[in-house]
């Protein structure tokens, strides 16, 4: 009796145990969950619209193998980005396929490279957005570009030509299996809808594209102005990036990809200055993805005033994402009034920064923003980037929308 006793209490000490490991609770039908995914090569978030449609925003690889990768080195980073989406999208409505995916850029952090490029059997190689292409499947796909690809010039990315390549073998012979294509347009209100039940939502979910090719939508309409004069082939491709934001009832969420807000001595043009136009637009957000991984010439002050989210995600990759100098401005009181809560993908910048800007950042990982139901509250959870089953190391508090 004494011994059953014993492995009875042995059997329930286990199961505490067990049960002592937190998960993300399931997406239900109402919630919207952003996810932005942590493989240190490139930029890539999960977007599940309260109704389930989904949309990918990026699946970057840069295919350099000095990057740190998460969870391993066994896959690569448009692997471990497909993994994690089936993960998440189990059970949602729907074929199985993410319902869109965008491009923010051209560049191979947000889109993929050539480089650890693995051969595919259909004509073109599989690295970031072609490689989830193949694992997860598009319904839609929008890009800056399609179908000329001529804005500024004809090559519209010199730095990843031959992965371009790859890239228009992939949509043509996907667009042949069914996929649509569609470029994405500055100032459109809802070119990126809900698929699944739309009616329900109407009246508190829109998507609004703030900006592309350079241009800003200008607050009215659907219309959208060029920001810069001169040659705009005297421009980098980040300054080129789609923006978005989202709304859900009070809350909002803003994603610019790579945009620039001021110069930098590495670029040619002195007129860089995409946010502050940006953030007179896109106005106060709950949540934003922080431009260009916060190098060197983004998340100036202007922007980070206006937009000022409580909770500010770095997308990171590098040793310098992000750099001392943006960590110390974002965390100077006397630049940006209203300090948020900082959370990061990957650790690679701590040791550049030091531990007293590191010690800003909330634990690293995988970043998920729940929305509930009707936009009112949320909470933040990161989620371990080096275990498969996806365990919570950090939660927020919730939060009120709209402060
Ligand atoms: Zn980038």
């Amino acid at each position: 009796m004494k011994r059953l006793f014993i492995t009875l209490a042995a059997v329930v000490a286990f199961f505490q145990l067990a049960s002592a490991q937190e998960y993300l609770p399931k997406w239900q039908e109402g919630y919207m969950d952003i996810h932005t995914i942590a493989t240190g090569r490139g930029d890539a978030t999960l977007v599940i619209m309260p109704d389930g449609t989904t949309l990918m925003i990026d699946a970057g690889d840069n295919g350099k193998k000095k990057d740190k990768q998460h969870p391993n080195d066994s896959k690569r980073a448009g692997e471990w980005q497909s993994i994690y989406m089936k993960h998440f999208m189990t059970g949602l409505p729907g074929n199985g396929k993410v319902d869109y995916a965008m491009i923010t850029h051209f560049h191979d952090d947000h889109m993929g490279a050539i480089s650890e490029m693995l051969p595919g059997s259909n004509g073109y190689g599989l690295s970031g957005i072609t490689l989830v292409g193949e694992m997860v499947g598009y319904n839609k796909l929008l890009d800056r570009g399609y179908p000329k690809y001529d804005f500024p010039a004809k090559n519209v990315n010199g730095a990843n030509k031959k992965f371009m390549e790859e890239y228009h073998k992939f949509v043509k012979y996907q667009m042949g299996l069914g996929m649509e294509m569609e470029q994405f347009k500055p100032g459109l209100l809802n070119q990126i809808k809900m698929v699944h039940n739309p009616k329900k939502y109407k009246r508190n979910f829109e998507i609004r594209n703030l900006a592309a090719d350079g241009k800003v939508w200008t607050g009215k309409g659907e219309k959208a102005e060029k920001q810069y004069t001169g040659d705009p082939k005297l421009f980098d491709e980040n300054v080129n990036s789609c923006a978005l934001r989202i709304t859900y009832g009070d809350f909002k969420y803003y994603n610019g990809g790579d945009l620039s807000g001021g110069n930098w001595p590495s670029y040619k043009s002195d007129e860089r200055d995409m946010e502050t136009p940006v953030a007179h637009v896109c106005g106060d957000v709950d949540v934003a993805k922080a431009n260009h991984h916060g190098y060197y010439d983004t998340c100036n002050g202007a922007f980070l005033n206006i937009v000022s989210p409580e909770v500010l995600i770095i997308d990171a990759r590098s040793d310098n994402h992000p750099v001392p100098s943006t960590m110390t401005r974002m965390t100077d009181p006397l630049v940006w009034t209203r300090q948020p809560e900082f959370y990061i993908t990957v650790d690679q910048a701590r040791g550049k920064l030091g531990e007293d800007l590191w010690k800003h950042f909330k634990p690293w990982g995988h970043i998920v923003v729940r929305v509930y139901e009707g936009g009112e509250k949320y909470q933040v959870f990161v989620l371990d980037a080096d275990k498969l089953d996806y365990p919570v190391i950090y939660k927020s508090d919730i939060k009120t929308a709209g402060k």
